[in-house]
């Protein structure tokens, strides 16, 4: 599974990458971008964890 985000909707509050640093990270333009890799088994529940708490449901894991 790897994961995606809707920059257009993306707010950049950071939200995902405090609790998935391994998955999510914060660019210079203050948007959200996935590792552009399958998730690791051992981060998946925090990767959906940081999905299901993104404020605009930019996240989606597939
Ligand atoms: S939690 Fe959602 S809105 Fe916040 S930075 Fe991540 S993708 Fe963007």
């Amino acid at each position: 599974m790897k994961a995606f985000v809707d920059r257009d909707t993306c707010i950049g509050c950071g939200a995902c990458e405090g609790i998935c640093p391994d998955v999510f990270s914060i660019d210079d333009e203050g948007k959200s971008v996935p590792i552009n890799e399958v998730i690791p088994e051992n981060i998946l529940e925090s990767a959906q964890d940081a999905k299901e708490s993104c404020p605009v449901s930019a996240i989606s894991i597939d």
